[in-house]
């Protein structure tokens, strides 16, 4: 067994450099400075303007509550300086078939009855002929309130239907991030504005050493976090980590995305509404929409998609639309060296279920519990990779499910998705749900049995049976408790305000002066 180390201070990683300044950048140097820009440490992050941003990312998933919420961001002020709206969910458009529509809700899907699945009790229904597959959402808060456009904050009274909300944000990523530079540098982050033309490395170790501005300054750092966006400036094209390609699972590698302006009071949901070789979303804030066609250019040509997306777009472009080009897939070490990537350096699934900006948000939560000193232990680094594939693939799998779940043969794009093989890990998954309708979530999975059931029924995917443990239940009694809990969603979800009138009585909505004390996370009244 090895020697307890004394740790003095010249094992500590002193200098944190950030590079790149999108989304991912920013989170990453508000959290890291959240924690360690004291003194001992700093943190640089270095953008260039002249490259710019990607600026799109809008949709994200529950836990990025928590992060706001680690950075103790009033949750008010951050709906209002974002333009911020409250997601409850997805609206899928004709996935299944041409013409199918559901909803991906978060939270609840129903409650469970002594300690049986509520979806086992509804696939009982649905095999006696007493409920429609489809109509599953009845059972979920945030679908019910999603379909009524309207929005209340998880009541902490357990016994209220409110309490089983769940919610996420669309927000306009650029002032996201403006809004995580005031904050990171408000705790210290030092930024400096240049493009990176030189990296240096140690002789001995390889490691990164510093990076040189065009402008001849030299900035050294212990730890380098690289957000430089699809280049992956230090992770590929310095350390030359490799990249691992799941295109041939998710073919699509093109987005062109317009924002348009608002037609109406924004929805508490994103819509993905499929196409013949791909799909448009549709993503309302309080100022504009935003709006984009993710397509396969193996199937597709970009004429033709950009007039798919002109053509279903409700609202007037506020732009002309941008091209986005991609390769789904992962870098095969997340974190070389000592060179952690986060965001589009560390790779990038479609937007479909809106994930990136989490695995941005994960990495972090990953790199805090594993914070290295020096020299980073390649047992610790080796850890951080291990979990970061884990949640990627998690999200590959799911992803992947839309596509393969699918009846459509309208298109060569739709008959061959539906078609291929998938990965074994979503194999035997589909392979459980197709025998007695079970899913099971594994270790730490990103997405709950809410969301599979939600997604494995929405597209219509019918057990063969349901679990044999579903009829050890009375049915007349489980049948008007159905009746009570669907009942109990509706009249709740009637008496929430609107999604524009929350925000507007919170003081969240950007055009109004604030007339009320911002609410912070975790604060659920
Ligand atoms: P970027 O925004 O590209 O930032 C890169 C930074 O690096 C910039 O500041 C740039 O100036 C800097 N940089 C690069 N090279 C240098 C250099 N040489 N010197 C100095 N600085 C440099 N995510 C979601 O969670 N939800 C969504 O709905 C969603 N939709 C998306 C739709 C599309 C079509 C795409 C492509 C992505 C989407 N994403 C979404 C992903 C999301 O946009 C990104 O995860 C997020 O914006 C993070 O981007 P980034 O910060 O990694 O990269």
């Amino acid at each position: 067994m090895a020697e307890p180390r004394d740790i003095v201070t010249s094992d500590r990683i002193e200098k944190v450099v950030v590079v790149g300044g999108g989304t991912a950048g920013w989170m990453a140097a508000a959290a890291l400075s959240r924690f360690f820009a004291d003194g001992k440490r700093t943190i640089t992050l270095i953008e260039s303007s002249e490259i710019g941003t990607i600026g799109v990312g809008e949709a994200t998933i529950p836990p990025i509550r928590n992060f706001n919420g680690m950075l103790d961001i009033p949750e008010n002020e951050f709906l209002r300086e974002t333009r911020a709206t409250f997601k409850l969910g997805i609206e899928f458009v004709d996935w299944g078939r041409v013409g199918d529509r559901y909803i991906h809700p978060f939270g609840n899907l129903g409650r469970d009855f002594h300690g049986i699945s509520f979806h086992q009790l509804f696939l009982r229904e649905v095999f006696r002929g007493a409920a429609d597959p489809s109509s599953f959402a009845d059972y979920s808060m945030s679908a019910v309130a999603a379909g009524l456009k309207r929005f209340g904050r998880p009541s902490a009274d357990a016994r209220s239907p409110v309490s089983e909300i769940n919610y996420a944000f669309h927000f306009d990523a650029t002032l996201y991030a403006d809004y995580l530079r005031r904050l990171a540098e408000r705790q210290g982050t030092v930024r400096r504005e240049g493009k990176i033309v030189q990296v240096r490395r140690h002789g001995e170790t390889g490691d990164v050493a510093s990076v040189a501005l065009e402008d001849g300054v030299v900035i050294e750092g212990d730890l380098f976090i690289d957000c430089s966006g699809f280049r992956g400036l230090l992770i590929e094209q310095e350390l030359e980590t490799g990249y691992e390609d799941w295109s041939h699972w998710l073919p699509m590698d093109r987005a062109i995305a317009v924002p348009t302006q608002n037609v109406a009071s924004p929805d508490p949901f994103t819509r993905a509404t499929a196409h013949s070789a791909g799909w448009q979303w549709r993503i309302p804030l309080q100022h504009r929409t935003g709006n984009g066609h993710v397509f396969s250019s193996r199937y597709m040509d970009e004429d033709e998609a950009r007039s798919i997306l002109l053509d279903n777009l409700e609202g007037k472009p506020l732009a002309e639309p941008r091209t986005l080009r991609f390769t789904t897939g992962m870098r095969k070490k997340a974190w070389s060296h000592n060179v952690v990537s986060l965001g589009l350096s560390s790779g990038f699934i479609e937007p479909l279920e809106s994930t990136s900006i989490h695995l941005v948000q994960n990495g972090i939560a990953r790199l805090f519990a594993l914070f290295p000193d020096k020299p980073i232990s390649p047992a610790e680094r080796d850890e951080y990779n291990r979990g970061m594939r884990d949640v990627y693939e998690d999200v590959r799998d799911f992803v992947i499910l839309h596509y393969k779940a699918t009846q459509r043969d309208d298109s060569a794009f739709w008959r061959d998705v539906r078609a291929m093989d998938v990965p074994d890990s979503l194999a035997r998954k589909m392979e459980l749900w197709r025998l007695h309708g079970r899913v099971f979530r594994e270790n730490a999975e990103l997405f709950a049995l809410p969301s599979w059931v939600a997604v494995m029924l929405g597209q219509n995917m019918r057990p063969e049976a349901y679990d044999a443990i579903a009829d050890t239940l009375d049915e007349a009694k489980v049948r008007t408790a159905m009746e009570q809990m669907r009942e109990g969603y509706r009249a709740t979800a009637e008496r929430l305000p609107t999604q524009e009138d929350f925000l507007r009585r919170a003081g969240a909505w950007y055009q109004d002066q604030p007339d009320t004390p911002s609410v912070r996370f975790g604060s659920f009244s």
